[in-house]
């Protein structure tokens, strides 16, 4: 066998052919490593959903390399003398292979980053770590955007982006001025659907399982059989082609609505005019770049207004590249924040949806069923009641990480520990999402099917969700009040006598014994827990 020149370590939401780390690849000198390991599905109680994607993704990617001739040594999660690790495996495999040189895409994971560069430093083989191409703004571009200003606000990034890539510009403005002659059209896109519904929804790409994928999903369900979420319903694009074909489906059937639904919900309808693409761009099926430019084309073209073009491209040039730089610049430390020194647990009926809260249970039901809910029910609905409730923000993480087919750490984190949960203390948000049910009452129906009145602070119908706002003024009303955003909200706490306040403690105290909401006896896994990279 000829010595092997480099290994080029490819991991499991690096699924690009293009990817930096097989710049110079020479088949004739060089090979792929892959591997399947189950502490990627344990390390937090990893929903079915969400382990298939990634391994039949991995799967269908293994076999691209092979078409495209490039020498792969690939370790199946059933695989004899599997470790289950990914130190291990690369270490067993480097030790076998003998290469000369290591290669890899900047991982997505800090946790990884540290183990790849360890194993490398072991076993006395340099590795190279490429930047991620992927992205439109690097890391170190991020930091030096973050060093200009003193907070870390998402709207002036994504204007700085605009204007840097030619996104939604006007042309021949001198300053650079935006398409349309405002930036954000965020307030033309915050329609509910009225009381007849959504009405007819075009459908979502569904990917019937092949051989690949079956495979997977009778391995997952043997393996991983106690693990939350369900496989009847898989039907995610797991390669590149299908992924194409996503997002051509978005943009042609519903991004023109997509802005004006954007915070919508309504029972029974997870997908809505959503994109559902988080899941393809995160396991780098499909670039930032084709995305961003097939919906300003659609634009152009006359398919579909402004509003909905802008709103959809700042979540992608905007929302997801600022996170993963507040991930990059802020880790390792970012992951221990707590700064409302939250300590409740999460309710067990997280991990199964038994909770008769309405809005709560239809969201968690559609998130194990399918590894997905849109980001106001992830905000506003799971996010919203951790974060009133006062659950540690690491068991929060823990949650999100595990059950959603897009989670992975450089994303979730800041939008779970920073955004919803306010656990960084204002570095992503510059205040606390909090409302009562009311909110919910707006935007979807769910509060007509539920036995709790979002118009209720305390008593037996009280919604779980505005009792635990008032009770969260109340706990933080020093520190908010300090905040120029929340200060009207704290003002209205004013209105509360000392009665009403000590009416609103004890029912938010029932509600944290598990007295209220759902069923506490269902048990939440051995290794539900926390996420802590101390
Ligand atoms: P659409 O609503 O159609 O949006 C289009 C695209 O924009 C998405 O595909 C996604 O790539 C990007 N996007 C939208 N919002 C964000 C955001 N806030 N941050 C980064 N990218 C965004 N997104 C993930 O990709 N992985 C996660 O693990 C994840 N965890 C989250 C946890 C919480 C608590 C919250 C509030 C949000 C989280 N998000 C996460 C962001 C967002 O909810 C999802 O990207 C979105 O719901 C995915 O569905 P979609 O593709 O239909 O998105
Ligand atoms: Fe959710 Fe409260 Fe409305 Fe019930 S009443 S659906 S718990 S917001």
């Amino acid at each position: 066998m000829t010595e092997l020149r480099t290994l080029v370590l490819v991991l499991g939401d690096q699924l690009d052919l293009d990817a930096a780390a097989f710049d110079g690849f020479d088949p004739a000198q060089d090979a792929v490593w892959m591997a399947e390991v189950a502490e990627e599905s344990e390390h937090v109680w990893s929903g079915k959903p969400r382990i298939a994607i990634f391994l039949s993704a991995m799967r269908h990617f293994a076999l691209a390399l092979q078409e495209a001739g490039r020498p792969l040594h690939y370790t199946a999660l059933d695989s004899e003398g599997n470790p289950g690790r990914l130190d291990a495996q690369l270490t067993a495999d480097l030790q076998r292979l003998r290469p000369r040189q290591l290669v890899m895409t900047a991982p997505g994971d800090w946790r990884v980053l540290q183990q790849m560069k360890s194993v490398a430093a072991a076993q006395g083989l340099p590795l190279e770590i490429r930047e991620d191409r992927h992205f439109f703004v690097t890391v170190r571009e991020f930091a030096a955007h973050a060093r200009q200003r003193r907070g870390l606000r998402m709207e002036y990034f994504y204007r700085e982006q605009r204007r840097r890539h030619q996104v939604l510009m006007a042309p021949d403005t001198d300053p650079p001025q935006p398409l349309g002659g405002q930036w954000n059209f965020d307030s033309d896109n915050r329609e509910s659907f009225g009381a007849q519904g959504p009405g007819f929804v075009p459908e979502r790409v569904t990917v019937p399982p092949d051989a690949i994928t079956q495979a997977v999903i009778d391995l997952v369900n043997q393996r991983f059989a106690d693990h939350p979420g369900a496989l009847d319903r898989f039907a995610w694009p797991v390669t590149r082609a299908q992924a194409l074909e996503a997002l051509t489906r978005f943009i042609e059937d519903r991004l023109p609505m997509f802005g004006r639904y954007q915070d919508a919900m309504w029972p029974g309808e997870p997908w809505l005019y959503h994109a559902h693409l988080s899941a393809a761009l995160n396991l780098k099926l499909l670039n930032p770049r084709e995305v961003v430019a097939a919906a300003e084309a659609a634009y152009h073209r006359g398919h579909a207004p402004l509003p909905s073009v802008e709103g959809f491209i700042r979540q992608i040039l905007g929302w997801r590249e600022y996170v993963r730089g507040v991930y990059w610049t802020q880790m390792p430390a970012y992951a221990d924040r707590n700064a409302l020194n939250a300590q409740e647990d999460l309710p067990a009926w997280y991990w199964t949806g038994e909770t008769d809260l309405a809005c709560l249970r239809d969201a968690l039901t559609q998130t194990l069923t399918h590894g997905y809910a849109h980001h106001i029910q992830r905000l506003m609905v799971t996010g919203l009641y951790a974060l009133l409730l006062g659950v540690r923000p690491q068991q929060v993480h823990a949650w999100y990480l595990a059950v959603y087919v897009d989670a992975v750490e450089w994303v979730e984190l800041p939008n779970t520990l920073g955004m919803s949960q306010y656990a960084d203390g204002g570095v992503m948000g510059s205040k606390p999402y909090i409302a009562t049910g009311k909110y919910i009452q707006r935007m979807s129906p769910h509060c007509e099917g539920c036995r709790y009145d979002p118009g209720q602070r305390v008593g037996e119908r009280a919604c779980p969700f505005t009792t635990l706002y008032w009770d969260f003024l109340m706990r933080h009303e020093s520190l908010l009040a300090q905040h120029p955003r929340m200060a009207l909200q704290v003002k209205n706490l004013g209105r509360l006598s000392e009665r009403d306040r000590q009416a609103v403690a004890e029912r938010a105290a029932e509600i944290r014994r598990g007295e209220v909401g759902g069923r506490t006896e269902a048990q939440p896994a051995p290794n539900t827990g926390e996420v802590s990279h101390a």
